[in-house]
This record gives structure tokens, sequence and C-alpha cells, in this order.
């Protein structure tokens, strides 16, 4: 068997780095990564980006400088692939570039702290990605939690949820995951996601919307785009950050967008005013390179068909090792029911180990995870789902 290893005392997936790399077994497993792999586990570069950047090798283009919000042909593409094409509030998007996700949410979080005169407080779920709370803080929001996860069922407490929403003084904001909730992988149904927007319009509150997974979660750009769409299509102004991150595999290149919709053409351009004010004195201006990578992407509609077919090859997978994994306990005779690793959805499952599971995990078996019991799905490959679901059964079979 393999050998035994320091404690996985660390929740933090630089620490699980860490460990793994010092760790010698073989068979070893980092399910810690917040980064797609492919099936041989190595980081994956989409065809569709290796083609758009030959494409702009050839073209030799100039390095001037992008304007404050950046390349407006990338803008718009991002807009359009969040909103839809046949959106009717296209043209009321105030829109900008942004250093890919968190700097879209960092964005957010300078405007409604200088900008939103009705709350200083942003309600994030509970859990959510822990860079939430750290960036709304060095905005100098208060950031408060709503129910979210239930740890009982493994899966969504829509009624603490809305009964949070309910409760909240008006014109509060809320953070809400538009797809592929990041750690829990527990997403509302469309039905429940049209309760929701009920609630936060009755309260007079505010949807900030952070999508960092579209395409990625189901495999269909459009299918994960459904909450912010249709928060759109019942009258809500809401901010949207993007990330080309995942979808793209444009980690490094920080590609993304924030946006906010306006209630007119007049309120848009004052808006695009607002975000210039706060983007000047913060970078003067986004990075060219991985935007135009996408750029060529999104709006080539030979490049963009196939980079969509690749979107839907990652979320494959995942959904793919999602059901390999559930399969092996069965096939191993675990007693306990798995289905909730195949009802969510996106990179992270969160399997419901505990902290001392997750520990033994670590120490026996050499597969690391955090200690919150979430595992990264994109680090299963078909080489190593059956040992991960053995020593899974091993430590929850008693
Ligand atoms: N939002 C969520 C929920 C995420 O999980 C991530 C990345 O893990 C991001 C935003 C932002 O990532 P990036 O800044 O790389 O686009």
């Amino acid at each position: 068997g393999p050998p035994t290893h320091s404690r996985n005392s660390t929740n933090t997936l630089p620490g699980i780095t860490e460990a793994f790399k010092a760790n010698t077994f073989t068979n070893k497993v980092n399910l810690g990564v917040g980064a797609y792999r492919d099936d041989a586990g190595k980081p994956y570069v989409l065809p569709s980006v290796r083609t758009a950047e030959k494409r702009l090798i050839f073209k030799e283009l100039d390095k001037e400088y992008a304007g404050i919000t950046g390349t407006p042909a990338f803008t718009k593409a991002a807009a359009t692939l969040a909103y839809s094409a046949s959106s009717p509030v296209l043209d009321n998007i105030a829109i900008t570039q942004s250093i890919s996700g968190t700097g879209a949410l960092r964005i957010g979080g300078a405007f409604l702290e200088r900008f939103y005169p009705h709350s200083k407080t942003i309600y994030v779920p509970s859990p959510s990605w822990a860079n939430h709370a750290a960036i709304f803080k060095d905005s100098r929001l208060d950031v408060k939690q709503y129910r979210y996860y239930n740890k009982e069922t493994i899966g969504l407490d829509i009624d603490g949820l809305l009964a949070d929403i309910k409760n909240a003084p008006p014109r509060s904001v809320f953070l809400l995951h538009a797809c592929a909730h990041n750690p829990t992988g527990v997403d509302p149904t469309p039905e429940q996601w049209r309760t929701i927007s009920d609630v936060v319009k009755n309260g007079g509150h505010f949807a900030f919307f952070d999508m960092a997974y579209q395409g990625f979660a189901s495999g269909d750009t459009d299918k994960d785009a459904y909450a912010v769409r249709y928060f759109v299509e019942q009258g809500h102004q809401i901010a949207l950050c993007q990330s080309f991150a995942k979808n793209m595999g444009l980690y490094g290149e920080r590609v993304g967008a924030f946006s906010l919709l306006a209630a007119s053409a007049e309120e848009k351009k004052r808006l695009d005013s607002q975000i210039k004010i706060l983007v000047r004195p913060l970078y003067s201006n986004p990075p060219i390179g991985g935007a135009r990578i996408a750029t060529e992407i999104l709006n080539d509609p030979e490049l963009n068909t196939q980079w969509l077919s690749e979107v839907k090859g990652m979320a494959d997978r995942i959904i793919a090792m999602r059901d390999a994994l559930k399969g092996g306990l069965e096939e191993c005779g675990s007693k306990l029911k798995w289905d909730h690793i195949t009802s969510q959805i996106g990179m992270f499952c969160y399997t419901g180990l505990r902290p001392e599971q997750v520990d033994e995990l670590a120490n026996k078996y050499s597969i690391y995870g955090t200690r919150d019991g979430r595992i990264s799905v994109a680090g299963l490959t078909s080489g190593n789902v059956k040992y991960v679901a053995e020593s899974i059964h091993n430590v929850t079979k008693n």
C-alpha cells in the first residue's frame, strides 16, 4: 500500500498542492485543483484557442493600449454570449473588460461601494468561493451570508435561502452564482430560480451575478445562462461578472467582463462613465492578448462552433467522471447514497465526507481534497477513478 504522509491539515489549495507535490506515491491523486484537466490529468489548451493564437500572430497586430473599458469587439461579444444575441436589452448594457472574473468582482465591489446608495452590505451564499468575502471586504462592503447549502440533504436549502432574502432590508445586494456553484456544485433548478427572482424583486434587492462557468456546467452556454437571462426578462437591473478562465481555458490570460444593465440609454451612458472613473485609477486599461483570443473565437462563426463543441467536451468528461465515481462506489458495495455526485454540477463536488475522512484519504491513500469534503471532479481520470472510488469507500464504510 501507499506510504503514510504528514497530516493533510490544510484547507487551502496551495497547501494541498504542496502536500501533493511532496508525496512520492505513484498513484497519488490531486482532487484540489481549481483548473480543468484532461483524461491524462494534464492541463488542456483548447484547439480553438491554439487556432485563434496562430491567426493572431499572422495578423501582426500592434500593441497599442486598449481603451479604459477594453476592446469594444470583445465586450460586445462577451455581452452577447451572456445575455444572448436576441436580447432586447443589449444596447442598454454598460460593460467593461476586466482582469478575469476576480477583476470583474473587484470592479463590481468598487462600484457598489461608490455608487450604490441603498446598501453597503452584500449577501453571499453560505458557503461560497472563499475569495468572494475577501474581494468585497477589500471593497469596504459588509459581507453577510444567506443560507444556501443543506448538509443533511447535501442539496440546496431553498427554504432558508428564500427566507434570508425575504428578511433582508429592502434594496440589499445579493451575490448569486449563475451556474455551477463553487464549492458545492449545487444549483437551483429553473423553477427555483423563478421563485428566487420573485423574492429578490419583492424586496427591491439588487441581483449581482457571478458567472465564472458559462458552458462549463452543462456543456451548453445558453442553458447555463438561464438564471441571468430570466432575471433580465423579469426586469431586474443586474450586475454580471464573467470569466473566460474555465470555459475557454484562458486561466492565466485573465479575460473577463463586468457589466451593469441600465434602465435606459441615458442611464447606460452614466454607468459607462462611472465604470471608467473606477477603472482608470485602478489599472488604466486592461491587457489585450487574452481578449484578442476570446474575440477571435466568439466572433468567427466557424471557430465559435468548434469552441462550443470543445466546451461541451470538457463538461461531458466531467459528467462522465461523476458517473464513474458513483458507479465505482456502488460496485464496491457502498451502502451510502451517492446520488449527489451526479446531481451536482460543474467542476466541484461536495462529497459529504467529514474532515477526518478527508485526512484519512490523504494519509492512507494519497488522495487530496479540501477538508470541507470538496473534490475537483476535473482531477478524476479514467485511470484513477476506480482507485478513488475504492478509497472513498474504505474511509466511509464504517
Ligand atoms: N467566481 C467563482 C465562483 C470562481 O470559482 C472563480 C474561479 O475559481 C472566479 C469567480 C474567478 O476566477 P478568475 O479570476 O480566474 O476568472
